[in-house]
């Protein structure tokens, strides 16, 4: 009526239909090209920005992933297309530093509550996607549907009236071949340790405070992929002169060395470790007690050696004086409660991750005289003795949480502890290797 004339579609054109090219059939492999592109440019954007870790991954989650997603069902994507798509995925994590090129690949794809870096999986999501989507189909009781469904030979990626291919992987398949990798399961296999508090252990990943560059480190470091002298030897074939650790000169060049037990970082660096990890705790014993007002940052504390008021004395790494002479007289804290008249004797320790336990048993026994002696000279009621332990890798000791309940401390504290452990671990790392 108003002289207006549809075009007519030339036997190449297309027209779009719900964002996807088709004519007599869906143009594929141009969809497919778009789809791509579209995924990775967003990818792009999202590693360029200035995101904490778990701010990252869940934008390209809730961001770059979808766009791709919304075609799985409708074109034919190959298995082998989607391993393509999830190695160049992290070939850019990589090129962002974000992803160590040797750390485990299962991980980035592990949700962050179970100690993995929560990454969507293309090949896993296009699985189940098609999955529920044969099933909501097939559930229909619309004989239009039905009869479509019984037309389907191979024709959609849904296959509606064949069988699918059983999945190639599976979230839970990653996680078991994770967890028995010689190097890289060795952090899940002290997660699951009954002398560790998993949830807790976890905090800084499931917070993902971290920058995703940082957070990549310390996977590293977790997955036992760093460049130490074992690592080139072993790992990577090359001939090197020694394996021995470039600083003191006697043992092998390992990760756990580095990290624990290296005589020369002992004074030095692990020292600082510790302190950083007592400037947490302390103020805090202290703010509690009304022995200091105002709580400044952690990093611009520095603990008196006695406060005290009208109802506790506070010492900080201080020889306590004794009848007896004892071997173990200088705990970092003991706070004196002077009305209740009880004393708690706290230790904080910093042990690798195989070596937790040890630590405990260690902590307890090292001040029982300690306890004892004090107990009789002042006449109290009771002692406690509160070791106070996060390892290396920021594994949480299972008596953390009742230890900072017992010292009336606000549980948060323990991620704030966390946190301040894997900063100064990372920074002993990265020092160590940067250093001849
Ligand atoms: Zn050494």
């Amino acid at each position: 009526m108003d002289d207006i004339t549809i075009p007519g579609l030339s036997p190449q054109e297309s027209y779009k239909y719900l964002g996807v090219q088709q004519a007599l059939d869906i143009k594929t492999t141009e969809m497919k090209g778009v789809f791509r592109e579209k995924f990775l440019t967003r990818l792009r954007k999202v590693l360029q920005s200035k995101l904490n870790s778990k701010a990252m991954f869940n934008a390209i989650n809730i961001w770059a992933i979808p766009c791709i997603e919304y075609s799985f069902g409708v074109i034919k994507w190959s298995t082998s297309d989607l391993q393509d798509l999830d190695r160049k995925a992290r070939a850019l994590l990589t090129r962002h530093g974000i992803h160590h090129p040797h750390a485990s690949v299962n991980r980035l794809y592990i949700p962050r509550h179970e100690g993995g870096r929560g990454l969507k999986n293309l090949e896993i999501v296009h699985n189940n996607t098609v999955s529920n989507m044969r099933d909501y189909l097939l559930s229909k009781r619309s004989p239009f549907i039905q009869a479509i469904c019984q037309e389907d030979e191979n024709l959609s990626p849904l296959n509606l009236a064949g069988q699918l291919d059983p999945p190639r992987s599976t979230l839970e398949q990653l996680s078991q071949e994770w967890r028995g990798k010689a190097l890289h399961g060795r952090y899940p296999g002290s997660l699951g340790k009954s002398e560790i508090n998993k949830r807790e252990s976890l905090t800084y990943l499931r917070a993902g405070y971290l920058f995703p560059e940082t957070e990549g480190r310390m996977v590293a470091i977790q997955d036992q992929v760093i460049p130490t002298r074992s690592y080139i030897e072993n790992m990577t074939g090359r001939n090197i002169p020694t394996d021995k650790c470039r600083k003191c000169l006697q043992a092998t060049e390992s990760v756990q060395h580095i990290t624990s037990s290296c005589p020369i970082l002992a004074p030095t660096d692990y020292t600082q470790r510790h302190n950083a990890m007592a400037r947490v705790y302390h103020p805090a014993i202290a703010k509690r007690c009304g022995l200091i007002r105002n709580l400044k940052k952690p990093f611009e504390y520095h603990p008196i050696g006695v406060l005290e008021n009208d109802n506790f004395k506070l010492y900080w790494d201080t020889f306590i004086h004794t009848d007896r002479p004892i071997k173990h007289n200088r705990p970092d804290i003991m706070l004196f409660n002077k009305k209740e008249r009880t004393v708690e004797i706290v230790d904080i320790t910093i042990p690798a991750d195989d070596n937790v336990y040890k630590a405990y048993v260690e902590k307890t026994t090292k001040y029982h005289d300690l306890a004892f002696e004090v107990k009789t000279i002042y006449n109290l009621k009771s002692t406690a003795i509160l070791p106070l332990i996060i390892s290396t890798n920021g594994l949480v000791e299972k008596h953390l949480v009742e230890n900072t309940v017992k010292l009336k401390l606000d549980v948060d504290l323990i991620s704030t502890a966390q946190r301040k452990v894997i900063l100064a671990n990372v920074r002993i790392v990265r020092k160590f290797l940067t250093s001849i």
